[in-house]
C-alpha cells in the first residue's frame, strides 16, 4: 500500500526549496535528487534537509555526475526524469510526487508540462498492478509567479542561502548567467 508520503524532485533549485515549504510535514517529506547534479547542488540539498528536518534524502543526484545529462529535448529529459522518480516513489511507497516545476503565466509551457505529466502517468497506469495504486504526480509551483515563489521561500525562514541556481561550477553563484539574472530578482523580494 501507499502511504502519505510525498517524492519531492529536488535540484536544490529556489524552485524546489519553495516546494518544501509547502510539505507539512518533515517526517513525511522524501527528497529525490534529480540525475547529475553538481556538488553546488548537491550541498544545497543538503541544507534544505537540514533547515527542514527531513532525514530522508535519496536519488541518483547523490552520485557524482560523471557528466552533465544532455537538457535537450527538454521534454524527453523531463519525461525520463519523471519516470525515475515513479519508480522510486513506488519503492519508497510515496503516494504523491511533488515536482516543482514553475512555468508563469506561459500558457504554452504550463500545457506541455501538464502533458509530459499526463503522458507519463498514462504509462504508468498500463501496468494493472499500478493503475489503481499508483503514486500520482503534482505541480503546485506550475503557475505560480516569481513573486509567489519569493513569498513561499520567506515563509521557509532560510531564505535564499539554501537554494543553488547558477549554471556555473564556481564555488559562489557568477552572478552573469540566466539563472543568476532571474534568481538574483527574485532574491530581492525574498529580502524585501
Ligand atoms: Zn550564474
Amino acid at each position: 500500500m501507499l502511504t502519505p508520503r510525498r517524492l519531492l524532485v529536488t535540484d536544490g533549485s529556489p524552485l524546489a526549496l519553495a516546494a518544501l515549504t509547502l510539505q507539512e510535514r518533515a517526517d513525511q517529506t522524501i527528497l529525490w535528487a534529480t540525475p547529475a547534479l553538481s556538488a553546488a547542488q548537491r550541498s544545497a540539498i543538503e541544507r534544505q534537509a537540514a533547515h527542514f528536518g527531513v532525514d530522508r534524502v535519496v536519488g541518483p543526484g547523490l552520485e557524482p555526475a560523471s557528466d552533465r545529462a544532455p537538457a535537450s529535448p527538454r521534454t524527453i529529459a523531463e519525461g525520463r526524469m519523471l519516470f525515475d522518480a515513479l519508480l522510486a516513489a513506488w519503492h519508497c511507497r510515496c503516494g504523491r510526487i511533488i515536482w516543482p516545476c514553475q512555468a508563469g503565466h506561459d500558457l504554452e509551457r504550463i500545457a506541455q508540462v501538464q502533458e509530459v505529466v499526463l503522458c507519463v502517468g498514462h504509462v504508468a497506469r498500463l501496468d494493472p498492478a499500478w493503475r489503481t495504486v499508483g503514486p500520482e504526480i503534482r505541480t503546485p509551483l506550475l503557475d505560480c509567479t516569481d513573486e509567489q515563489v519569493a513569498d513561499l521561500i520567506a515563509s521557509g525562514g532560510g531564505g535564499m542561502a539554501l537554494a543553488w541556481w547558477c549554471e556555473g561550477q564556481a564555488a559562489a553563484p557568477c552572478g552573469g548567467c540566466g539563472a543568476c539574472r532571474h534568481w538574483s530578482a527574485v532574491n530581492r523580494l525574498v529580502a524585501a
